[in-house]
């Protein structure tokens, strides 16, 4: 039944009631006259009070109704279409909207919160750090690769003070800077922690007035940047290995253009100095060719069982004539028939001869060099040892980098290219081996590789 029913329904239940009232004292009035005016006084008295009853009632059903109406419109379904009731009785349409409404709350923080947790899952699976800040620089949201690359201390920094959570000055003037200038705010700069870093940054205000926050997106480029500066290094190496024989190689060409090569004596010698120099530069390129391609993983490898006990005499071979030049005794114990390693045969026989070659290199007349394989559950470890100049403890780490010599002076007028000890590290990684090495100056040193070892139970 609807609210204006309702009224008129109680409203002239009310008049009839009252029209029986009015009828019964006039009926006495015109019995006594001297009641007339009472009559009179009553009649008019619950008319009036009918009235303000009337009004008071309509004051009460006309918002009843514009708010039943606004009820109905908050209800309606996405397509439009209110939830069905019997229009007649507004008090059980008014109560299945209030329920479709309840309905659609409900289902909106639902979704809501389906929301929150996708967003949850996005941030938290980046590997840049997100931070939002709010206008009094408390952090409002950061997600877990924010919290470790500034280190947080807090475990709950949201609402905190950012410079209470963090000690990167750089991220708080960032942001400061972010919510002055409208353009987006970018900086590199690094971080000391538990671990050295380079991060780099980009704040972002959020749209509104005022500036409701500031978002920072933080990548760590450590990586990148140490490349960069890798690469840089071996463009400035490369250069400076290739300067040292081609000055040579003019000098001496030069040489041999003024006039020495009328010199019966000394022309050839030029010549021998020049195809030495010349000689120098296609190792070096060869050895750079080789560990780009390794790096690139460009090289293709055929990864086979290798038979040791081969490669061993085949070193021992190689290398039998120089040892005794230099009077070095070159002693090599080949493993027996069955010990394989999984490689590429090629690579593993690089591995030994340049081992091979620098323990002669760097091992005076007299000295020993000692070459065997040690096979394990998994691997088997070849090991080079020599009583040789050794290497200095400060040294031993980085004479796996490339164009890293221990001994300089020595390394060039053997003729080394500075590349071997990379090489090997470089090869033994591709086959999933590792290098190792013990060395003690003036005493000697042990270079160890091991390599996958075949059938290892
Ligand atoms: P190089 O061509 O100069 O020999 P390597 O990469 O093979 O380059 O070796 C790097 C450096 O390690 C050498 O310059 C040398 O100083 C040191 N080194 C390598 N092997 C030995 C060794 N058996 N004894 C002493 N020093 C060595």
């Amino acid at each position: 039944m609807t609210f204006s029913a309702r009224f008129w329904r109680l409203f002239l239940l009310y008049a009839a009631l009252l029209a029986l009232f009015a009828g019964i004292v006039g009926a006495m009035a015109a019995a006594q006259m001297a009641g007339v005016w009472f009559g009179l006084v009553t009649i008019l008295w619950f008319g009036l009070g009918a009235l303000a009853t009337w009004y008071a009632v309509a004051q009460v059903t006309e918002p009843l109704a514009r708010l039943s109406q606004s009820v109905r419109e908050l209800a309606k379904s996405e397509d439009g279409k209110p939830p069905s009731a019997n229009a007649a009785d507004e008090m059980a349409m008014l109560s299945a909207d209030v329920e479709q409404i309840r309905r659609k709350l409900s289902r909106g923080v639902g979704e809501l919160q389906t929301n929150a947790e996708h967003l949850q899952a996005v941030l938290s699976s980046m590997r840049e750090g997100v931070l939002a800040v709010g206008p009094d620089t408390t952090v409002m949201l950061a997600n877990d690769a924010g919290r470790e690359l500034l280190e947080f201390s807090a475990a709950e920094p949201q609402g905190r003070p950012l410079l209470e959570v963090t000690r990167v000055r750089p991220v708080y003037d960032a942001v400061q800077d972010a919510f002055a200038e409208a353009e987006p705010i970018q900086r590199e700069f690094d971080v000391v922690g538990s671990q050295r870093r380079r991060l780099a940054l980009r704040a972002n205000r959020l749209p509104g007035n005022p500036c409701p926050g500031v978002i920072v997106v933080l990548h760590d480029v450590s990586d990148i940047r140490r490349l960069e500066n890798l690469r840089r290094e071996l463009v400035a190496n490369v250069s400076h290995e290739l300067k040292t024989p081609l000055a040579a190689i003019k000098a001496y060409a030069e040489t041999l253009r003024l006039g020495a090569v009328n010199d019966p004596e000394h022309n050839l010698a030029f010549v021998a100095r020049i195809e030495e120099q010349a000689e120098r530069l296609h190792q070096l390129i060869l050895d750079m060719l080789q560990i780009a391609r390794v790096e690139a993983g460009e090289e293709t490898f055929d990864i086979v069982d290798v038979p040791l006990r081969e490669v061993f005499d085949e070193c021992a071979a190689q290398f039998a004539d120089a040892a005794a030049a230099r009077n070095i005794e070159l002693r090599i114990d080949s493993p027996g028939e069955e010990v394989f390693v999984r490689a590429d045969e090629e690579g593993v026989r690089t591995i030994l001869s340049n081992l091979v070659d620098n323990a002669l290199k760097y091992t005076p007349a007299g000295g020993h060099v000692a070459v065997r394989a040690t096979p394990n559950h998994r691997f088997v470890a070849l090991e080079v040892q020599d009583t040789g100049i050794g290497i200095a403890e400060k040294d031993q780490a980085r004479v796996f980098e490339r164009f890293y010599r221990a001994d300089k002076a020595r390394s060039r007028e053997l003729g080394g290219t500075g590349l071997g000890l990379s090489i090997v590290k470089h090869l033994a990684q591709a086959f999933g081996g590792t290098v190792g090495l013990d060395s003690r100056l003036r005493e000697g040193s042990t270079f160890r590789v091991s390599l996958p070892r075949v059938n290892a139970t």
